[in-house]
């Protein structure tokens, strides 16, 4: 029956279009072909990675394709997992192929690539006939004829012609070059290593004689022999590591047929993180336990709910996931649980391999593509139980998922922005959970409006840890009005340290104790401005003024990466009194070099975090005091636990408000919020101090108390009022291009069509977005 049905394969791929393609199955592929491969099909003119995603018996086409090749030996999908993207790619508007190739490890897919060559030998003669009909053909020419072969975008780089393709084409019509095409190779593969094995069929009493023979003549091969007659079977790495230059004497074993050399798949697993010390023995507080047991209960549940476990930082909520995996893996089921961004938090991987040891796999992004590639296998394979990771961990190829936990659900690090599919993790984890009877609990000390509206309706449990373990009290926050302080001279002209702050650091200098600093900007300062015209020294490709990086005095554009070296004079008016202003981090530490120059002090943002493992080092150095202040951009708030640490200050609470957003007052308060959450977590105490301008502002008020429900309360009227989420659903359209007219219209054509159509929705805009001008692309949008 299946058999007949297999004729046709429906195949889709990781393009905009959402859109499935017919193949024909040829017949030597029926028998193992099943929905969730991969496969290697033409597409257009080249080979291409699709997903089979169903089987027709008849096609009403007339000329179909075969699939080539299948690229796996079992599908890559789960009939689970092609439900689960179907459902994002409907939700959040992409192709199913999209979405299924975000839910694969990166580098695996195959595609054939256009290579360029040269149908005639070099000639200066060709050379010069094409030179007089148009100079950038003989270039071309020349190029390819002495190079070799060439892809367009190797030759657009190289050549650095417009219209590359356009004289490409016309060569290739009159005869000279020719198009082909050739299988470009995955970026990731299995990895094998050679082994050293004793050959079949010989006796272990004459090899150890043998080996004795060898002694004298040849005493290497003795040793190479007497390693694998102990061993058994080494890796080829490994022999060479106990025995160097063991090439030769292999070599004649080998020859000899005593030796035989074979393959074997290795694994390469990210080295491990030092383990916790030992799992301490942890009883579950009443509030712990009463949240627990009614997770368990849900466990059983044929339909089972959401939880919303709303906990302040520091009361055990990570233990409650530890407890409710176990209770799903004693049923012998899976869970996932999910992080913001697992480098920053690598403790909580280490607290999970303490409890469940091997059975845990992680995933995330910072992993080498060959890293993830293996983890991905192994979650399929069944080696995990449990798995760790960050956003796209969410697609863990898990089978019989009984729990997925988001922890700090409100962070934007669930959210993929760029590129497709464009979805929130949470969401996705909502649905996943759904779609298996799984139990979901999504934990924050500062739960995101749209949960806590649930939770308020009913919609999800809740679930609530009110104090912090052994009652260690929250720090107290203290407002600093850099206005007033300005008043009573108690803020220097360009400081960006108030009095007060000072005092406290000074203080917990001395004490021995730690300090962290949060500054929401890198750089050194973010605009620098001429005193006598006003000039603001702007990037070339975007709408936004350039950072100014103090270590090789460049300016630097954050969103697209542009940079020249700083002027020393206004490059408008030749004034030379240029200002440098608004404060990065950089400034911060430079400033805090003169302020306490006995300090250790280290700065942790994008700039010094771009090596492997950086974020790891700076976070274990500071937590082995190595350093007295650690400063940072927001990484710093994320749910480090240092007990040292009885000071956190914030140098700016404005950077974030003002963003243009709605959310700009929510992501204010859960980021002062989890700052505090990092001062004070041991019985030394702590405390916070928040400098701002606008100390009036409800939001900072709420944040200073600590009063997540006042903060909820207020908010949520506000969002009614104006019919944001969750009380209303926005869509954002956006429309980029390099002309800012053509933008501008088709984005008003569209609205204009959106609103001829009518619906149960409200068109605005179009309007330019917040920065209109990103990398030469004019950006307008439209929201509904
Ligand atoms: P959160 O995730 O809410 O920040 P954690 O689960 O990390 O809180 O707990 C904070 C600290 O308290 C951790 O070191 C954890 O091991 C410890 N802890 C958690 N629950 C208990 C408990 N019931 N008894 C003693 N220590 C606990
Ligand atoms: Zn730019």
């Amino acid at each position: 029956m299946v058999r007949r049905t297999k004729n046709f394969a429906e195949v889709v791929f990781p393009i905009a279009k959402d859109q499935s393609f017919t193949y024909r199955v040829p017949d030597e592929l029926r028998d193992r072909i099943a929905e969730g491969f991969r496969v290697l099909v033409p597409f257009g003119r080249k080979k291409t990675t699709g997903f089979v995603v169903g089987f027709c018996s008849q096609c009403r086409l007339k000329t179909v394709k075969p699939v080539e090749d299948l690229l796996d030996d079992t599908p890559a999908f789960s009939p689970e997992i092609l439900q689960l993207t179907r459902w994002i790619s409907e939700y959040y508007l992409c192709s199913w192929g999209e979405v299924l190739k975000a839910a694969l490890p990166v580098g695996i897919n195959l595609e054939s690539q256009f290579l360029i060559r040269s149908r005639e030998p070099y000639s200066s003669a060709v050379v010069e006939k094409l030179r007089k009909q148009n100079p950038k053909k003989s270039r071309i020419f020349e190029e390819i004829s002495l190079r070799g072969p060439a892809t367009m975008a190797g030759l657009r780089r190289r050549l650095r012609i417009s219209n590359v393709s356009y004289y490409v084409n016309w060569l290739v019509e009159e005869g000279y070059l020719v198009v082909f095409s050739r299988m470009s190779k995955p970026r990731v593969r299995v990895k094998y290593e050679t082994v050293i094995t004793l050959e079949a069929g010989y006796d272990r009493w004459l090899l150890e004689k043998k080996a004795e023979e060898l002694e004298e003549r040849a005493p290497k091969q003795a040793e190479v022999l007497r390693i694998i007659l102990q061993e058994g079977e080494i890796s080829r790495a490994d022999l060479s590591r106990l025995v160097p230059n063991a090439g030769g004497a292999l070599k004649s074993l080998v020859d000899k047929k005593v030796l035989s050399l074979g393959k074997r798949e290795v694994m390469r697993l990210p080295p491990e993180d030092e383990p916790e010390g030992g799992v301490k023995t942890i009883i579950l507080n009443e509030e712990q336990k009463d949240s627990l047991l009614k997770i368990a209960r849900e466990i059983e549940a044929e339909h089972p709910g959401v939880f919303l476990l709303h906990g302040v930082t520091g009361s055990g909520k990570t233990q409650v996931y530890i407890e409710a995996c176990a209770e799903v893996l004693r049923r012998g089921r899976t869970a996932i649980v999910l992080v913001p961004e697992i480098s920053l938090t690598p403790q909580i991987v280490r607290r999970f391999r303490g409890y469940f040891g091997d059975l845990v796999g992680v995933q995330h992004s910072r992993l080498s593509v060959g890293e993830r590639y293996d983890a991905w296998r192994k979650i399929k394979e069944g080696n995990y139980r449990v798995v760790v990771g960050a956003r796209s961990a969410v697609f863990a190829p898990l089978k019989n998922l009984g729990l997925i936990a988001l922890d700090e659900e409100q962070d934007g690090n669930f959210k993929q922005e760029e590129p497709n599919p464009r979805y929130n993790a949470r969401e996705v984890a909502l649905k996943r959970a759904e779609l298996n009877g799984a139990v979901c609990i999504l934990g924050s000390a500062t739960p995101s409006i749209e949960s806590n509206y649930h939770a308020s309706r009913g919609h999800y449990q809740l679930l609530t840890l009110t104090e912090r373990i052994d009652q260690v009290p929250l720090p107290m926050v203290t407002l600093v009005d850099m206005i007033q302080e300005r008043k009573k001279g108690r803020l220097k002209p360009d400081s960006v340290f108030s009095q007060t702050l000072v005092d406290k650091m000074a203080a917990k200098l001395k004490q021995g104790e730690q300090i962290i600093l949060l500054q929401n900007r890198r750089g050194f300062s973010t605009f620098i401005k001429c005193r006598e015209c006003g000039h603001v020294e702007t990037c070339v490709n975007c709408d936004i003024s350039l950072t100014y990086h103090r270590r090789d005095r460049k300016l630097r554009c954050h969103y697209c990466g542009y940079e020249r070296p700083a002027p020393t004079a206004c490059p408008i008016c030749g004034g030379g009194d240029i200002r440098f202003r608004g404060t990065g981090t950089q400034r911060v530490e430079a400033e805090l070099a003169s302020l306490f120059p006995r300090a250790r002090v280290v700065r942790m943002d994008l700039d010094t975090t771009l090596g492997k493992g950086a974020h790891l080092r700076i976070l274990r150095d500071f937590s082995h005091r190595k350093f007295d202040i650690l400063l940072g951009t927001q990484m710093v708030a994320k749910g480090h636990d240092f007990p040292r640490v009885t000071l956190v200050g914030v140098i700016s609470a404005d950077t974030e408000l003002m963003f243009p957003d709605f959310r700009a007052g929510e992501r204010t308060f859960q980021l002062l919020i989890q700052a505090a959450g990092r001062s004070g977590r041991s019985p030394l105490g702590g405390e916070v101090v928040v400098q701002t301008y606008s100390p009036q502002n409800e939001i900072l008020e709420k944040a200073e108390l600590h009063y997540y429900e006042g903060f909820y309360r207020d908010e949520i009227e506000d969002r009614r009022g104006l019919g944001y989420p969750p009380l209303g659903r926005l869509i954002r359209i956006g429309f980029h291009g390099r002309k800012e007219k053509t933008v501008r219209e088709r984005a008003g054509a569209f609205a204009d069509l959106l609103r001829e159509q009518g619906g149960p929705f409200e068109v605005l805009g179009p309007a330019p977005s917040p920065l209109l001008r990103i990398k030469n692309m004019y950006r307008y949008q439209i929201i509904l």
